[in-house]
């Protein structure tokens, strides 16, 4: 039997209705915004606008007032967001409040859900998920130094994190720290906590500036934190087992609104390309050029297909883990590769702040990092291929071994 690469009509329509909104109230208004400012009034009247047309938090079930799209939706839904610069935030699916949302979803108790899942779907709180720290390699979170100490029926958290976004303004943050330093094996070490932010002792240092600027990625201290024991999100020793609940789906959110982004400077190279004149034609008329294209374009194509064969497995409830690496680290150097080459054409242009293009390549940068280093990445999709090779003989169930 033939794949069937239709889409699902459900689908076709959220995508069309969030490309119209996208494309007729977001886009207007940030480029309004980028000359008159108004930056906070525009958003939160954008973000009214997107609940009273039914494109709310698209992530969540109906019953938690969003729209109750699974991946495969999702997917063409985020990159229709990833082409504006906060429309994610606009329909309330931006990292890191979307990752949040289904790790709550998934792990919270009942009493944790009404008091933190609830107004977060609304729009009325915003979080942040904190486990990076300054003096450990966050590529390893079994090394986790930021620990929590029993006293009586409540806990008490000391430690230091680093990177954590949308710290400053969230109301709580999702706390990755070390409760049983002796587990075996290592990642039954750390507990998740939900900390009240305004709990005394979380002391916000500083928003870490960036080669992208200020993004609200804050350096914390906790100093003394105490919460009770109905803090621990998801079991004592699930920290590391959250994590990966967690990672799977918000890493391919990244990839989807990355996919947007690339489209974007691909769509910029291309109109450049076709309007600047030289040697009495254009540039597009160049062979070179054009190679940047056909790669930028395959490259857009495989990462498209790699994200959505993800998603399907996601959906599906199938292993995903290697297909997720695969298309996390794909989709995040495609999205470097095509921004530079969008700049390369642009010349001077492309490297003044002139143009978006510059910006667009600062943040594009962080892709490589944020989620699982490249290398991380790369050698845990080594080792499958590698297991896969010792056990079957073959490489098939290492790499997307559903499409054949
Ligand atoms: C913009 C931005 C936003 C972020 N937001 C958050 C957030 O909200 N919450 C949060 O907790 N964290 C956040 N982070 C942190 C991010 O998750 C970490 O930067 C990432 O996990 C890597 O950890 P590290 O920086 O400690 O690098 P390290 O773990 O020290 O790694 C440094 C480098 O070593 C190499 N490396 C690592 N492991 C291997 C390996 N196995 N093999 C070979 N080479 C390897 C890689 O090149 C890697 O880049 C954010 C980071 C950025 C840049």
């Amino acid at each position: 039997m033939a794949i069937d690469f239709t889409l699902p009509p459900d689908v076709l329509e959220a995508r069309t209705r969030v490309r119209e909104f996208m494309e007729n109230k977001v886009a207007p208004a940030e480029a309004r915004m980028r000359t008159e400012g108004g930056w906070r009034k525009g958003y939160a009247a954008l973000r009214e606008e997107a609940k009273a047309a039914g494109l709310w938090a698209p992530h969540m079930p109906t019953e938690w007032g969003g729209m109750g799209l699974g991946p495969l939706a999702m997917a063409f839904v985020s990159a229709e967001c990833g082409r504006t610069q906060l429309g994610a935030y606009v329909l309330n699916c931006h990292a890191p409040d979307e990752g949040n949302m289904h790790t709550l979803l998934h792990f919270a108790t009942k009493e944790q859900g009404e008091k933190y899942l609830r107004p977060l779907v609304d729009g009325k709180v915003r979080s942040c998920f904190a486990m990076t720290e300054p003096e450990v390699a966050g590529s390893d979170p079994t090394g986790i130094r930021t620990h929590a100490e029993r006293d009586g029926d409540h806990w008490v958290i000391n430690g230091h994190k680093w990177f954590i976004s949308g710290a400053r303004g969230a109301t709580f943050a999702i706390v990755i720290a070390r409760t049983d330093p002796d587990a075996d094996p290592p990642q039954a070490r750390n507990t998740a906590f939900i900390v009240d932010i305004d709990a005394p002792g979380f002391n916000i240092v500083r928003d870490v500036e960036t080669m992208a600027g200020h993004g609200n990625h804050c350096e914390i201290r906790f100093e003394n934190v105490r919460v009770p024991d109905g803090a621990i999100l998801g079991g004592r020793g699930q920290g590391h087992r959250l994590g990966q609940v967690r990672l799977g789906p918000a890493r391919l959110a990244h990839c989807m609104r990355w996919i947007g982004n690339a489209e974007l400077a691909l769509e910029m190279l291309v109109k450049r390309a076709l309007d600047r004149p030289l040697h009495g034609g254009v540039l597009a008329d160049k062979q070179l050029i054009q190679a940047k294209m056909a790669e930028s374009a395959m490259e857009l194509y495989a990462a498209k297909l790699m994200v959505l064969h993800a998603a399907y497995l996601i959906e599906k409830g199938k292993p995903f883990r290697q297909e997720v690496s695969m298309a996390k680290h794909h989709v995040a150097n495609m999205l470097w590769r095509i921004t530079d080459r969008a700049i390369q054409v642009h010349g001077a242009l492309g490297y003044s702040t002139d143009s978006p293009l510059e910006k667009m390549l600062r943040h594009a940068r962080s892709a490589r990092l944020v989620d699982g280093a490249d290398e991380v990445h790369l050698s845990q999709i080594a080792l499958n291929v590698m297991n896969a090779v010792r056990e079957d003989g073959s490489t098939r169930r290492a790499t997307g071994f559903e499409l054949l």
